[in-house]
């Protein structure tokens, strides 16, 4: 399987990150994971392009990860697509009927199912097999392990995990316990005063003695523009001793 870093920024624009987005691609099948502002222009520059993504999973509802809901609703009606899923945590239901009560003339022009998921049970989006977890940020939310459609592997031994925004903590070190590749929130360099996202230390403490491949730094904000080398070697120092890169957008992994 493939991933494609579509949006590694956050809520505060800089000219070459747009806000989060990934897309996960297994020949025939693509899951889009959270779709922020300007996710969709990065979506289009890829094979399945918006037309081609017809299942949508968030991590949670902040406006950095849903801000392009809605267009990508309206830019698939408008391409002729017929359906779109969005699945994500308890509440997105709520969010959806939200967006669309506010732009109603969007309402029923395509197929939408909403569906609510928790951390109890794996369950598919995408034709991915996907096992949540819980995330310490200032919303509700999941990080995500995933198993592509064409693996045995329940997604619970999956070869990818997306953090979402959250702080380090050692629970996420396990759920990621034996990835190739962790896309972790790293929002800010050590000496930016922050709660609820980690930064290069507190991320590598917790993520010290876990086997990961390679630990993709995300969901950056503008204080670390270039510093991205300085907090890599952070995260090694702290003790991580696997692969540590930073995100960039359009940036291609296989899996
Ligand atoms: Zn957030
Ligand atoms: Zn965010």
């Amino acid at each position: 399987m493939e991933l494609t870093v579509l949006g590694s920024g956050s809520a505060m624009p800089v000219p070459d990150r747009v806000q989060a987005g990934y897309l996960l691609d297994d020949g025939d099948r693509s899951l889009l994971v959270d779709c922020g502002s300007g996710v969709l222009q990065r979506l289009a520059g890829t094979e399945a392009g918006y037309e081609g993504v017809s299942t949508v999973l968030l991590t949670h509802h902040h406006l950095d990860h849903v801000a392009a809901l809605l267009p990508l609703l309206k830019a698939r009606w408008l391409a002729g697509e017929e359906h779109l899923e969005v699945v994500g945590p308890a509440g997105t239901k709520s969010l959806v009927d939200g967006l669309l009560g506010v732009h109603d003339y969007l309402d029923g022009r395509i197929d939408l199912a909403v569906r609510e998921v928790s951390a109890s049970r794996s369950f598919a989006a995408g034709g991915f097999d996907v096992t949540a977890r819980e995330t310490r940020h200032s919303m509700d939310g999941f990080a995500y392990r995933f198993s592509p459609p064409s693996s045995d592997a329940p997604a619970a031994e999956g070869p990818l995990a997306l953090s979402g925004d959250t702080e380090a903590f050692a629970g996420m070190a396990r759920f990621a316990d034996g990835t190739e590749v962790l896309v972790h929130d790293c929002s800010f360099p050590d000496d930016v005063d922050v709660s609820n996202h980690p930064r290069p230390t507190s991320l590598g403490e917790s993520l010290a003695g876990a086997e990961i491949g390679t630990l993709l730094l995300s969901h950056l904000y503008p204080h670390t523009g270039g510093r991205e080398r300085e907090m890599e070697r952070g995260v090694r120092e702290a003790g991580f001793d696997g692969e540590v890169r930073t995100a960039t957008d359009g940036l291609r992994l296989s899996l």
